[in-house]
């Protein structure tokens, strides 16, 4: 459908959930993807057998979004390897669930490295590159809870909410240099980072989803391409909500 023929990708945390759905997606509509994972090298080596049995091509890329040094070294191998990034996919987060009054200085800072000050990170090592070219993507991905709040995820809301405001800020810093900055707002998606949540929960949740179900990984995914493609070309710092009208 779309035509990413020729594009480097970076997705941050691409070894499984989202992140893995977002690289296949990517590499089907023709892109080089750049699987970044931390740890989990077998989560990430079963997502690029899967994009390579597809007829496409990808790479793995490890680096932790957390830490700034670990950042720039791979990104900057990767660079040096392909010449530049063309679209960066920050979705690489974690979710640390509890209310205000458990909340440690911990979980706290770890949360924010991850979800807050990685994608920044990220798109710095990417964003000259970008700019030379002046053709770049960058998509971030957030959450409905950003926008719509949730007693007990103070901590990730929060973080969810930041990344809107790095969003709409980059988009109007890079605006000129021909690169977009967009963000993805999924609603509740069946991942492993919701699978703990009972069963009493989840029919909480389909009850609050006027599509009257639990989204999957490739409904998100499809808006990142979207956004990724040149079809979306007049699209900046902007939040496609993929939430089945959870929160509209
Ligand atoms: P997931 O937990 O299945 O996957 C997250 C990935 O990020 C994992 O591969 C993990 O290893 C990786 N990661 C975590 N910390 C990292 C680090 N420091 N460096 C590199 N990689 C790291 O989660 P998911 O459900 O696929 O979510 C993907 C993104 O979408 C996240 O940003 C999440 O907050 C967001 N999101 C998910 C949902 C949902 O319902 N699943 C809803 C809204 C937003």
């Amino acid at each position: 459908m779309f035509d990413l023929a020729g594009k480097i990708a970076v997705v941050t945390g691409g070894s499984r959930g989202i992140g893995r759905a977002t690289s296949i997606a990517l590499a089907e509509a023709g892109a080089l993807v750049l699987i970044n994972y931390r740890s989990n090298e077998d989560a990430a080596k079963h997502t690029l057998g899967l994009i390579e049995q597809a007829g496409g091509q990808a790479e793995l890329l490890r680096f932790d979004v957390a830490d700034p040094e670990s950042v720039d070294r791979g990104l900057k191998e990767a660079i040096e390897r392909h010449g530049r990034i063309d679209i960066l996919v920050n979705n690489a987060g974690i979710s640390i669930d509890q209310l205000l009054l458990r909340v440690s200085p911990k979980d706290l800072d770890l949360t924010w490295a991850t979800n807050v000050n990685g994608p920044i990170y990220c798109a710095k090592a990417c964003i000259r590159p970008m700019m030379k070219k002046r053709w770049g993507r960058i998509i971030n991905l957030s959450s409905v809870v950003a926008e719509s709040g949730n007693p007990g995820q103070v901590v990730y809301a929060s973080s969810k909410a930041a990344l809107l405001g790095l969003t709409r800020t980059l988009a109007l810093e890079y605006a000129s240099r021909g690169i977009t900055v967009n963000a993805v707002a999924p609603g509740f998606i069946e991942t492993d980072m919701t699978a703990d949540l009972p069963d009493a929960g989840k029919q909480g949740i389909i009850d609050q989803t006027p599509l009257g179900r639990i989204g999957r990984p490739e409904e998100v995914a499809a808006a990142v391409v979207f956004l990724a493609s040149e079809e979306a070309s007049y699209i900046t710092g902007q939040v496609v909500r993929v939430n089945g009208g959870m929160h509209v």
